[in-house]
């Protein structure tokens, strides 16, 4: 039997829900929230549901967006030719921090991963390719991150784009971020100068 009530109980189990949280997090959490005024977990819970109601995808990259296009596709400052590939929007704002590049995106929405059956057609890779085809783009970097699955993506997507762009007339660029990134590592824990060295010495693929 439970010492907690069925409602510190309820909480508890929702927040163990959370990457990284334990029971025993989960239940320090549980008791500051209780201490905590009304306001704070009214504050904390409406901004969990607005999230889930106003927040989507960005119709072109699958970056999180408020509206059908992300800022990044809506700044009319940034370089549309070319198009950093990542698996996740985490990947967008480390990236953006770096500060460094002026391009655009496309999200995957995750890695090939053989072993999860995720394979090319669970990822945004068909829509990639609609982008290319639709023209204006004169490179494509692939910045999935550097452990196993990250390489399997960018292996394949090398592959599959180097054939679709080979027949146009203007051929599309494919690169890959340099060596530089910790091998087995997601690209979001890169600091800032590693992701814009990695940036700059991309290589062709
Ligand atoms: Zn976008």
């Amino acid at each position: 039997m439970s010492v907690l009530t069925a409602s510190m109980e309820g909480l508890v189990n929702a927040l163990k829900k959370l990457p990284g949280v334990g029971p025993r997090t989960a239940e320090r959490f549980a008791f500051y929230l209780l201490t905590q005024p009304a306001s704070i977990a009214q504050e904390m819970a409406q901004a969990i549901l607005k999230i889930k109601q106003t927040v989507g995808f960005c119709k072109t990259c699958f970056n999180l967006a408020d509206e059908d296009h992300c800022t990044v596709c809506r700044d009319p400052g940034r370089d549309k030719s070319v198009v950093c590939v990542v698996e996740h929007p985490r990947g967008i704002i480390a990236i953006e921090k770096s500060g460094g590049y002026k391009g655009v995106y496309h999200v995957l929405l995750g890695a090939l991963s053989p072993l999860d059956a995720i394979g090319p057609k669970d990822l945004k890779i068909q829509e990639l390719k609609e982008r290319i085809k639709q023209g204006g783009i004169k490179e494509v970097i692939l910045a999935t991150d550097s452990d196993l699955e990250g390489e399997a993506t960018s292996l394949y997507l090398g592959k599959e784009l180097r054939a679709l762009s080979a027949p146009a007339s203007a051929p599309v660029q494919i690169t890959r971020l340099a060596a530089g990134i910790p091998m087995g590592s997601a690209i979001e824990y890169a600091d800032q100068v590693t992701l814009i060295r990695a940036m700059e010495g991309r290589r062709a693929l």
